[in-house]
C-alpha cells in the first residue's frame, strides 16, 4: 500500500507570530521581500516615531539553499529590475548581453530561417543569466535587509482564520521533519511550525501547492479560463568554442513536434562556452504516449542541433512546467489575508517564453499593498484588493493584455494557431474575439482507442529514449545530472488520490502517460500478477525535481504533488 505525506494530525505545533509570510524564495518572492524592506526603510527615516519591524517578515523556501529548485532558459528582460535596483547591471550575476537572435522552423532533416525575427522574440537587451545564480543572489540582498529567509521549509498547509467566518488566510503551517514512509515520527521528528500571518503571499513558483489548495477552497478561478502549461526539459552543455557565440540566441519551432502539438526550443549562448539549450513541449497534446524528454532528444538528433553540440558535453539537467494560460486563466489575486505572484499566479507571457520579469514586477506590486496593509493593521481583502488593481493599473496588465489570446488561438494545432497569432498581431491581441475560450491542458488527452492506427505521425515523439551517453540520454542518465536528493525514509509526496485507477483503468484507456511525462522517471508501472491487468502503480518519490507536470495533466486528475521534506529536491547549480 502507499502511503502519501500529509502534516501529522494531534501534534503540538510551535506558534509563531508573523506580519508578512512569503512561501517561496524565487523572483517573484524575493522581489517582494526586497521591496518591502526598501518601503519600510524609507517609511522608518519619514517617520521615525512611528516605525515598522522587518523582524517578523519571512520567506519560506523549501530547497537546501536559495535558488537551488529556480529552473528557467533562462533570458531576464531587465524592466522591473530597473525598477527595483536601479544600477541592477552592475552586480548582478549576467552572463550575456543578447546581441543576435535567429528563429528557424525546423523539418525533419532541414531548416528556415525566418527573414524577420517575429517582435515577440526580439530580444536585444534582455540578458542570457542562470536563474540559480541570479536568484542567489537576490536572496543575499534580501538577507542583508534583516529579513529571514528560512530554507529547507516548505508551505504544507495554509491556516484559516480562527476567528470570524474561517474563510480568511491567516497563516501557513511548515512541514513536518523526520516522518518515515509509514507516516510515522522518527526520532529526529520535528512538528512543522504555524505561522500566524497578518499577510502570506503565495510566490510558490508553478502550480504552488498551496495556491492550489486555497484556488479549490474559494474556487477562485470560476471565471478564468482554466490554466494551461508546458514543460520546459533543459539541458547545459559545454561545447567547443565558436558554437554558440556568448548572448547569442536561437529559437526553434516545428521538428519534432508535428502540428498537434504546442512547443518549441530554445538555445542561448552563455559565457564559458556554456549553451542552455531546451524544449518546452505544451501540457495539451493528445497523445498519451508523448514523452517531453524524448522530444528534447529527438531534437539534439537534427543536424543543425547536433552540429552545434558535437564534441560537447551534457553537464547539467532539469524540468519545469510554466503557466501558459496568459491573461484570462489569472485567478483574483488577493482576499482576506492572502497574495498570489509569479508563476503561482500565471505571470508569463507565453510569445516571448518570458515570465521572471512578471514575477518580479507582481511581488513588487505585491509589496507595496503588504506594506499598506501593515501601516493600516488591516490586510482584508478590502486593503489587499488594491494588488488586484495595481497590476491592472501596471505595464504588466499591458503587456499580457497584447497576448491575452495567444495560447488559445493553438487549441486546435499549429496552422490554426500561426492564423490567429497573425489576426491578433494586427487587432492588439483580440483575433476573432475578445476572450477566446480553452479547455484545460489535460482534457486533450486522448485515450488510446481514439488514437489513429499509424500513431498520426507522432510514432518519433514517443518514449523513453534510449540515449546513445553522447548527444543523447536516458531519462536516468539526465536525472543524475539534476542533483536531486530527498531523504529516503518518509511518505510519498505524489499523492494518489486513488491507484485502483492507475491499475485499473488507465493503464488499459491511457497506457499509463505518467511514465512518459515524468521527466524524472518516478512513476513505474510493474508486474504484479494479483492485479487484474497485471501491472501496478509504483513509485520513486526520490526522483522526483518537482516539475509539477504530474500534477497537471494526469488524465483523471487524481495526483497531487505535495511538498516532500524541506531541503529535498534538486539541485540547479549553474541552471
Ligand atoms: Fe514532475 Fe511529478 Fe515527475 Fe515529480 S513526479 S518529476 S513533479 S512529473
Amino acid at each position: 500500500m502507499l502511503i502519501f505525506r500529509k502534516p501529522l494530525e494531534n501534534v503540538e505545533r510551535p506558534q509563531m507570530p508573523a506580519d508578512v509570510v512569503i512561501v517561496g524564495g524565487g523572483p517573484a518572492g524575493m522581489a517582494c521581500a526586497l521591496r518591502l524592506s526598501q518601503l519600510i526603510d524609507q517609511h522608518n527615516v519619514a517617520q521615525p516615531d512611528a516605525p515598522l519591524s522587518k523582524e517578523n517578515i519571512y520567506v519560506l523556501e523549501k530547497a537546501r539553499e536559495v535558488g537551488q529548485h529556480c529552473l528557467s532558459g533562462a533570458l531576464l528582460d531587465p524592466r522591473s529590475m530597473r525598477e527595483l535596483l536601479p544600477g541592477f547591471e552592475k552586480e548582478a550575476p549576467l552572463d550575456a548581453e543578447v546581441t543576435k537572435e535567429s528563429v528557424y522552423f525546423l523539418t525533419e532533416k532541414g531548416k528556415l530561417k525566418f527573414p524577420v525575427t517575429p517582435p515577440p522574440l526580439r530580444d536585444h537587451g534582455n540578458y542570457v543569466i542562470s536563474i540559480n545564480r541570479f536568484v542567489k543572489w537576490l536572496g543575499s540582498k534580501v538577507e542583508e535587509t534583516g529579513i529571514t529567509v528560512f530554507t529547507g521549509f516548505a508551505g504544507s498547509e495554509l491556516l484559516y482564520g480562527l476567528d470570524g467566518d474561517g474563510n480568511r488566510v491567516t497563516g501557513v503551517r511548515t512541514d513536518d521533519k523526520g516522518v518515515d514512509k509509514e507516516n510515522q515520527q522518527k526520532s529526529n521528528f520535528e512538528p512543522g511550525y504555524d505561522l500566524q500571518a497578518k499577510v502570506v503571499i503565495l510566490a510558490e513558483g508553478t502550480r504552488g501547492s498551496l495556491t492550489k489548495q486555497l484556488i479549490s477552497k474559494f474556487d477562485l478561478t470560476r471565471n478564468s479560463n482554466p490554466q494551461t502549461w508546458g514543460q520546459g526539459v533543459k539541458e547545459l552543455w559545454e561545447v567547443p568554442s565558436g558554437r554558440v557565440a556568448p548572448g547569442e540566441v536561437i529559437y526553434t519551432m516545428g521538428w519534432p513536434l508535428t502540428s498537434k502539438e504546442y512547443g518549441g526550443a530554445w538555445i542561448y549562448g552563455s559565457k564559458d562556452n556554456v549553451v542552455s539549450l531546451g524544449f518546452v513541449t505544451g501540457l495539451d497534446y493528445p497523445d498519451p504516449r508523448l514523452d517531453p524528454q524524448k522530444v528534447l532528444q529527438d531534437f539534439k538528433q537534427h543536424p543543425f542541433v547536433a552540429k552545434l553540440l558535437e564534441g560537447g558535453k551534457m553537464i547539467r539537467y532539469g524540468a519545469k512546467s510554466l503557466p501558459y494560460g496568459g491573461w484570462w486563466a489569472l485567478p483574483p489575486l488577493a482576499g482576506d489575508g492572502w497574495m498570489i505572484v509569479g508563476d503561482s499566479a500565471g505571470f508569463l507571457n507565453s510569445a516571448r517564453l518570458k515570465g521572471i520579469h512578471l514575477a518580479i514586477k507582481s511581488g513588487m506590486l505585491a509589496a507595496e499593498t503588504a506594506f499598506e496593509a501593515l501601516k493600516k493593521d488591516d490586510s482584508s481583502a478590502a486593503t489587499l484588493g488594491a494588488f488586484q488593481k495595481n497590476v491592472e493599473a501596471s505595464w504588466i496588465k499591458d503587456e499580457l493584455w497584447k497576448v491575452r489570446n495567444m495560447h488559445q488561438g493553438f487549441e486546435h494545432g499549429f496552422y490554426a494557431g500561426m492564423f490567429h497569432t497573425g489576426l491578433q498581431m494586427f487587432t492588439g491581441g483580440r483575433g476573432l474575439h475578445n476572450r477566446y475560450p480553452s479547455k484545460a491542458g489535460y482534457e486533450h488527452m486522448k485515450k488510446l482507442a481514439e488514437l489513429p492506427p499509424d500513431g498520426g505521425g507522432e510514432a518519433h515523439l514517443l518514449g523513453p529514449a534510449k540515449g546513445d551517453g553522447k548527444l543523447t540520454f536516458d531519462k536516468l542518465t539526465d536525472l543524475y545530472h539534476s542533483g536531486t536528493k530527498h531523504e529516503e525514509d518518509q511518505p510519498a509526496h505524489l499523492v494518489i488520490r486513488d491507484t485502483d485507477i492507475c491499475n485499473t483503468r488507465c493503464v488499459k484507456e491511457f497506457g499509463s502517460p505518467c511514465q512518459n511525462f515524468c521527466p524524472a522517471n518516478v512513476y513505474e508501472m510493474v508486474e504484479d500478477t494479483t492485479q487484474l491487468n497485471g501491472k501496478r502503480i509504483s513509485l520513486n518519490p526520490s526522483n522526483c525535481v518537482h516539475c509539477k507536470t504530474c500534477d497537471i495533466i494526469d488524465p483523471y486528475q487524481i495526483i497531487t504533488w505535495v511538498p516532500p521534506e524541506g531541503g529535498g529536491g534538486p539541485n540547479y547549480d549553474g541552471m
